[in-house]
C-alpha cells in the first residue's frame, strides 16, 4: 500500500519505519529538518513496555530517581525514565527508517492529504486536518541552561509543573501549565531556570492532551497519531511515549484501521482515567491544594509511583 506520513517527529518516524518494514511504500514529508528545532524536556517514560524505546540519543537512564524539594528519594518499582538528546534520537530514527526503504522529504510542508494514498498525520499540534479548538492543551517552555544539575527533578506547584533534567554538561529545565490563559509561562520558566544557571536557548509549545474527533477517517483515508491525535499526558506533559504507542498501534491495525482508535484508547485506559481525574482536580483548583497539603501526593511525579498515592485511590482510579 502507498502511505504518506506527514511529520518527522517521534510519531511519524516510528510509524513510517514500522510500515515500511511491513512492505508498504512509505514517504515521510517533514516541514523542516528532522531533529532540528525540537522543543522538549527530552525525558522518555517507559510506560508501555511493549513499545520499543528509541535507540539513539540516550544520555542517561534513571532507574531510581526522584529528587523532591525535601530531598527524599524513592525507588520506582521497575519503571525507568530515560533522558535523551532528542535531536540525536530523531536523526537515529530517521536513519533506521531510511534503511528499510522510507523515502524522506525534508523542507516539505504538506497542506492537505493526498487522494491517492493512506495518510498518517503525525504533524503534531494541531493536525493539518483540524483546528486548535478541537483540542484541549497545556503549554510548556523549555530552557537549555549552561550548568549541570546532578539529579532529574520533576514536581508540581499549584499553578503548573516544572522540571530540570541533566543533559550532559547542561540542564534542560522548564515549566508547563494546563490551565489557560497560559499567562507568563515563559517568565516562570525563565525565573525557575535562572536559579540553575545561564540560559542558552528558550523554546516552547503546546501540550495537546485531548482531541475531540475521530482518529481514523475512512472516507479521506487519514489517521492521526501522536500530538496530532492529542495524546499527551495531561498531568506531566509527556507525549513521546504515547506518540510511539500510537505509531505502533497504527502499524498493528493497518489492515483494519476502524479498530485503531478503540484499541489505542483501550491501551491508554489507565492513563486516560488518570488524566480525567487530574483535570477535574485542576479545574476546581484542588490539584494545587492536594499537592501542598497531602504529603503523599508529592509522589505523583512518575507513573510508577501513582499506585502509591492514597488520595487517588479514593477516586478508584487504576493508574498505570
Ligand atoms: C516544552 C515542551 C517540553 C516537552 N517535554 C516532554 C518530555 O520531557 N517528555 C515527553 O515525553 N514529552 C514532552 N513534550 C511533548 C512531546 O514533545 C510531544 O508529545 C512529542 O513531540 C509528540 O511527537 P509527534 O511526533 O506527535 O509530534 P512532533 O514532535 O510535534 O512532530 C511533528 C512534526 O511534524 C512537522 N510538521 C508540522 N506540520 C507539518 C506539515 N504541514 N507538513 C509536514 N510536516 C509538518 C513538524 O515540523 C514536526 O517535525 C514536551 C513538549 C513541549 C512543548
Amino acid at each position: 500500500m502507498k502511505v504518506e506520513v506527514i511529520g518527522g517527529g517521534p510519531a511519524g518516524l516510528r510509524a513510517s519505519r514500522l510500515l515500511a518494514e511491513m512492505g508498504h511504500d512509505v514517504t515521510l514529508c517533514e516541514a523542516g529538518e528532522i531533529g532540528d528545532n525540537v522543543s522538549c524536556g527530552e525525558a522518555y517514560l517507559n510506560v508501555y513496555p511493549e513499545v520499543e524505546r528509541p535507540r539513539d540519543g540516550l544520555i542517561r537512564e534513571y532507574a531510581r530517581v526522584l529528587h523532591r524539594e525535601d530531598g527524599r528519594e524513592f525507588q520506582m518499582d521497575g519503571r525507568h525514565i530515560y533522558q535523551y538528546d532528542r535531536g540525536l534520537m530523531e536523526r537515529g530514527m530517521r536513519e533506521r527508517a531510511e534503511s528499510v526503504g522510507v523515502h524522506i522529504r525534508e523542507n516539505c510542508m504538506r497542506e492537505k492529504p493526498s487522494n491517492d494514498c493512506l495518510t498518517v498525520d503525525a504533524s503534531g499540534f494541531p493536525s493539518i486536518l483540524y483546528s486548535p479548538s478541537d483540542y484541549d492543551c497545556g503549554f510548556a517552555v523549555s530552557c537549555l541552561v549552561a550548568e549541570r544539575t546532578e539529579r532529574m527533578t520533576f514536581d508540581w506547584t499549584d499553578f503548573g509543573y516544572y522540571w530540570s533534567f541533566p543533559k550532559r554538561e547542561m540542564t534542560n529545565a522548564g515549566f508547563g501549565v494546563f490551565r489557560s490563559p497560559f499567562k507568563d509561562v515563559r517568565g516562570k520558566a525563565v525565573r525557575y531556570s535562572q536559579n540553575i544557571g545561564g540560559i542558552e536557548k528558550i523554546s516552547g509549545g503546546f501540550i495537546p492532551y485531548s482531541f475531540d474527533g475521530a482518529l481514523w477517517n475512512s472516507e479521506a483515508r487519514t489517521v492521526l497519531i501522536g500530538d496530532a491525535a492529542g495524546l499527551c499526558n495531561s498531568f506531566h506533559g509527556g507525549g513521546i511515549h504515547t506518540a510511539l504507542l500510537s505509531a505502533n498501534m497504527v502499524a498493528n491495525t493497518i489492515d483494519g484501521l476502524d479498530r485503531y482508535q478503540e484499541e489505542l484508547m483501550g491501551r491508554m485506559d489507565d492513563e486516560l482515567q488518570f488524566a480525567e481525574v487530574t483535570s477535574s482536580f485542576r479545574e476546581d483548583g484542588r490539584l494545587g491544594e492536594l499537592i501542598r497539603e497531602d504529603d503523599n501526593i508529592r509522589d505523583v511525579t512518575h507513573p510508577s509511583s501513582f499506585r502509591k498515592v492514597s488520595v487517588f485511590a479514593k477516586w478508584k482510579v487504576p493508574i498505570f
